[in-house]
């Protein structure tokens, strides 16, 4: 990998060169400090890397630098949902894709040679010939799972979620609202929404519910089991 940044290093040294466009060796300390990350950065992430190494370079000017490195193909910029644009090395001829944990932000890389293969064979079925093509998984990381308590209120679940209710707090009147909208222990929820703040919806069987944040904190859900294989 070193040699793979130091080849890259002098292949942008040769184009800015010929560009004529000035300023080579602090767009070479940009470009080396972000060589070094392995991260997925934000341009203000590249800010405070360069800060920690005591390079104190105009927000616009690194902007500008690390699309123009975009440009000639040394990095990408990605803009995954609900997150500011990042930007990755670009190595060619190499190939990934992300996994993104909804919960805490952290993008994990995977390459898989049987999904890569199966995307170019449903594409052909369709006469369709492939140039390019990301996939972004979401959902949340093992860190974040592993972290998490088996219970919680529905309240804190996320999009795309499927829970379990496990239990219902909060006394006769809590059970009875329940009841009324057709809950029991043991029913599976899918969220459709939950934006943390009004009401949440919920599909239950066939039906989506529209349940306020009051209610949802007094079920008590866990995470449905995932059945591997299943394709969703
Ligand atoms: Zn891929
Ligand atoms: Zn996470
Ligand atoms: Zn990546």
């Amino acid at each position: 990998m070193i040699n793979d940044n130091d080849y890259e290093k002098a292949n942008f040294r040769a184009l800015i060169e010929d560009d004529e466009i000035g300023k080579v060796s602090e767009r070479l300390n940009i470009i080396e400090v972000f060589l070094n990350t392995e991260e997925h950065v934000t341009l203000e992430e590249m800010m405070q890397l360069l800060r920690d190494r005591g390079y104190d370079y105009d927000p616009e000017f690194v902007r500008q630098c690390m699309n123009r490195w975009v440009e000639h193909g040394f990095a990408q910029k990605k803009k995954f949902e609900g997150q500011p644009p990042r930007y990755e090395h670009r190595h060619l001829g190499k190939h990934h894709d992300h996994f993104i944990c909804t919960k805490c932000g952290k993008i994990e890389e995977f390459r898989n040679e049987e999904m890569e293969r199966l995307q170019i064979k449903v594409a052909s079925t369709q006469g369709f010939h492939i140039l390019q093509h990301k996939m972004e998984i979401y959902g949340i990381c093992s860190g974040c799972l592993s972290r998490r308590s088996p219970l919680m209120p529905l309240a804190m679940a996320k999009p795309g979620e499927n829970v379990v209710i496990k239990d219902i707090m909060g006394g006769s009147h809590a059970r009875s609202r329940l009841a009324s909208m057709g809950l029991r222990r043991g029913d599976l929820l899918e969220i459709i929404n939950n934006n943390g703040l009004g009401r949440l919806i919920v599909g239950h069987e066939a039906t989506r519910l529209a349940m306020g944040r009051g209610i949802a904190q007094k079920i008590m859900v866990s995470l449905a089991p995932q059945n591997e294989g299943e394709g969703r």
